[in-house]
C-alpha cells in the first residue's frame, strides 16, 4: 500500500498570489502547496482522491499512470477543478472512470464538465466519468473503502478511509472539515496513518485549525498523522519545531509506504 500526497495546499495553493507570504520561507521547496489531493495504491489499483486544478502537473511529477477510480470529497473549486486532465486516464482505461462522490458533489460535477459525464467519450480523447454515489463502505479485492460525513461550513464533505485487504493496513483522509465527528473518530481508530485538514494557526468557519488537528491527531493516535490543506500561515520548518512526535505537516510529493 502506497500513499502519495500530491498536494497539501488551501484552495489558493501557497505561496498566495501577489501577497508578500510574510513569514513564509520560500527557499524552502516544502512550503510551495499545490491543492490538496493524494494517490493511494493498493496492489495493482490506483485511486485518486480529488482532483484539483494542479492535478496535471502533480501527475507528471508524482510519476502517475494509471487511474482506476476517482474518490471525491466534495465539489468546491479546489477539489475539482482539475477532472478535464482525467481525459488520457479514462482513454487508457477504455471505459468510463468510476467516480465516486455524495449526491451534492456529482451534481456539481455534472454541471461543470457535462460533456464528460456519458456512457462513452463524447469525442476521441475526451474525458468520460461514471459517476457513482459513495456508499458508506465499497468493499473492493485489495481493499475496502469507508466513507463518513464531515461538516464543512454549509457543504457535506466525505471523508474516506481505505483498508487493505490482505494486510488490514489503514489510511484516513479528512480533509476540508470543521471537525472530526464521533463517526469519523471511530472509523479512523488504530490507522496507520491519518491525513486531517489544519488551516492554519487561527480559526476558520470551515476548516480546523492546525492547534485542533493536532489535538484529533493526538487522540486518533495513528502510527503517523500528517496535516493538509495548509495556508501561507504555515511555515514547514517553524510549525514543525512545536508538533509531537509521530504528527508531521505533509508537503507536496510526500510518499509513505504501507
Ligand atoms: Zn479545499
Ligand atoms: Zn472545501
Amino acid at each position: 500500500m502506497k500513499l502519495t500526497v500530491l498536494g497539501c495546499g488551501t484552495s489558493e495553493g501557497v505561496p498566495l498570489l501577489i501577497h508578500p507570504n510574510d513569514g513564509l520561507d520560500l527557499n524552502n521547496s516544502k512550503n510551495w502547496r499545490t491543492r490538496s489531493s493524494i494517490h493511494v495504491e493498493i496492489e495493482d489499483l490506483h485511486i485518486q482522491v480529488d482532483v484539483g486544478p494542479d492535478f496535471r502537473g502533480q501527475c507528471l511529477a508524482n510519476k502517475i499512470t494509471k487511474m482506476d477510480a476517482v474518490f471525491l470529497t466534495h465539489g468546491h473549486a479546489d477539489h475539482i477543478l482539475g477532472m478535464d486532465d482525467l481525459r488520457r486516464f479514462c482513454t487508457v482505461l477504455g471505459k468510463p472512470l468510476p467516480v465516486y462522490g455524495n449526491q451534492d458533489t456529482l451534481q456539481r460535477v455534472r454541471e461543470v464538465f457535462p460533456y464528460a459525464v456519458a456512457e462513452t467519450p463524447a469525442a476521441p480523447g475526451y474525458p468520460c466519468f461514471g459517476l457513482i454515489e459513495m456508499p458508506s463502505q465499497l468493499k473492493l479485492p485489495q481493499c475496502t473503502i469507508q466513507s463518513v460525513v464531515l461538516p464543512h461550513g454549509p457543504c457535506k464533505v466525505l471523508g474516506f478511509v481505505f483498508t487493505e485487504s490482505v494486510s488490514g493496513k489503514k489510511i484516513a483522509y479528512y480533509c476540508d472539515c470543521k471537525q472530526v465527528t464521533q463517526d469519523a473518530f471511530r472509523l479512523a481508530k488504530n490507522a496507520d496513518v491519518v491525513i486531517l485538514d489544519g488551516l492554519r494557526p487561527h480559526s476558520h468557519e470551515s476548516h480546523m485549525t492546525l492547534a485542533e488537528a493536532i489535538d484529533v491527531a493526538t487522540e486518533l493516535n495513528a502510527k503517523q498523522s500528517f496535516i493538509t490543506h495548509m495556508s501561507f500561515f504555515i511555515d514547514y520548518k517553524k510549525h514543525s519545531q512545536s508538533m509531537p512526535p509521530h504528527i508531521h505537516l505533509a508537503y507536496d510529493g510526500l510518499v509513505v509506504n504501507l
